[in-house]
């Protein structure tokens, strides 16, 4: 049933989701009877709400605020928060519902949740960016707690951000208690957090690798994006003897055919916060490719020659023309470390090409994954080694690839990880909502 125009996206991931369970339906019509496809798709609560603050000039402004609590079968809501401009109420039910699945996918106990606003930090001094959060916190302080509602970060949201809404949280409730994640790891934050999803896509990408008989070493690796996730994506690819040879941001592409160089890349992004483009002053070696530039039917990052493909920055940012070239050129491997960057007819298209797909509901789930370890240790009081936190998302990853492809074969399509992704996810959730009845 579609209901509104403005939800384009939540109808896109839903449709995808539902159309992998059919037969699973057609085996076990029990979850039709209870009423689960019904329920599974309305969220059980969402918040939306003003957030006024003012800049450095003095003037007021007003953003929207929102928080999706989706499904909470299986334990407190969980999700990041976006702040990005193009961010509407039916991009954060898109990712509150992908969220359910995902968190599912994880074996942790934490259910589906999403929130942000369409607030643009770019060009923001800290001080607007303290004041914004404080305003956005002062609100969603009411619907939050360590055992009911804990946020992360997303696109627009990292360290920074996260620190000045715990302030406001602290602040207003009088309470120190796990209530975020990617927290700073000075003040209850996880080692091995801001790292987790790039990493864990990574290691995604190495257990689908794996089941072929391949490795990533050696292999030329196409990333796009150039925040959080992007960042550690290349890093581990570094580490694993991968070579990286792109990112992207909002305004172009890089192009670094010998890799791209990491500590630089940190620098200018988590540092400067400037344009990629500034990389070629010390490089000049290096091609910037600018958004003015790209293809009509797609993404520049994706018309470069590579073995892999990392997409890292957002939703429908792989184009089924984008898939073509990329199969075009040899590409046997994609792992999504961003939320459904790849559109449905590029699935289609990895699909029927039998390459090793592993959607973003399962390749990303290592972030989310952190996020529960870190809540964790806050509920404990520790806080673990590194070497901890890596060997349960390693551990963690392997899981979800066993649990998809395992779910894929016993649905008669093995190489298939959106279908066993989606069925895996879903059968956990509806199971424990039929046993917790009719709520
Ligand atoms: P960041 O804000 O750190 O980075 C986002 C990157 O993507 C930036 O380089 C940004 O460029 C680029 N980008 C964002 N929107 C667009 C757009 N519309 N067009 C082109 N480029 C764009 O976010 P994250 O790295 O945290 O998130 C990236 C993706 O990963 C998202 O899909 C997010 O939902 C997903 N994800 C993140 C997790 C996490 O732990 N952080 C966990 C699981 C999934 P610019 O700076 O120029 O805007």
């Amino acid at each position: 049933r579609r209901s509104s125009p403005a939800q384009t996206e939540f109808y896109q991931a839903a449709e995808e989701v539902l159309e992998c369970l059919r037969p699973l339906f057609e085996r076990s019509p029990h979850y039709l009877d209870h009423g689960i496809i019904e329920r599974i798709v309305e969220p059980e609560r969402q918040i939306m709400f003003r957030v006024c603050w003012t800049d450095d000039a003095g003037k007021v402004k007003v953003n929207k605020g929102y928080r999706v609590q989706f499904n909470s079968a299986l334990g407190p809501y969980k999700g990041g928060l976006r702040f990005h401009p193009s961010v509407t109420s039916g991009t954060i039910k898109f990712l509150g519902f992908e969220q359910i699945f995902k968190n599912a996918l994880t074996g942790l106990p934490i259910g589906g949740g999403k929130g942000g606003s369409d607030f643009d930090p770019k060009g923001r001094s800290d001080g607007e960016i303290m004041r914004f959060c404080q305003a956005f916190m002062s609100e969603l302080h009411r619907h939050i707690g360590p055992t009911t509602d804990v946020p992360a970060g997303d696109i627009g949201v990292g360290a920074r951000e996260i620190g000045f809404l715990y302030g406001q949280y602290k602040r207003l409730t009088g309470r120190y208690e796990g209530v975020l994640t990617g927290k700073s790891l000075n003040w209850g934050g996880s080692l091995g957090r801001k790292e987790a999803t790039g990493y864990g896509a990574v290691y995604f990408a190495e257990n689908m690798l794996e089941a072929r008989g391949e490795t990533l070493a050696g292999k030329t690796c196409l990333v796009s994006g150039a925040g959080n996730v992007a960042l550690y994506t290349i890093e581990k690819l570094h580490e694993l003897g991968a070579i990286p040879v792109s990112c992207s941001d909002s305004r172009g592409t890089l192009h670094d055919p010998r890799g791209v160089d990491l500590a630089l890349l940190k620098e200018l992004k988590e540092v400067k916060r400037v344009s990629l483009e500034a990389y070629r002053e010390t490089h000049p070696e290096a091609r910037y490719l600018p958004a003015s530039d790209y293809p009509a039917d797609g993404h520049a990052v994706w018309r470069l020659e590579g073995d892999v493909a990392f997409p890292c920055a957002t939703q429908n940012e792989l184009t089924e023309a984008d898939a073509e070239t990329l199969l075009g050129n040899g590409v046997t491997c994609i792992s999504e470390g961003a939320n459904m960057p790849s559109t449905a007819a590029a699935v289609d298209r990895f699909l029927a090409a039998r390459v090793a797909y592993g959607p973003g509901k399962a390749a990303n789930a290592g972030g989310v994954a952190t996020s529960q370890l870190e809540m964790a240790q806050n509920s404990s009081m520790q806080q673990w080694p590194l070497e901890k936190v890596d060997e349960k998302l390693k551990a963690i990853m392997a899981n979800i690839h066993r649990q998809c492809a395992e779910t894929a074969a016993e649905f008669g399509d093995p190489t298939n990880l959106v279908l066993g992704a989606n069925i895996a996810g879903f059968r956990k959730v509806a199971d424990a909502m039929i046993e917790q009845g009719v709520v």
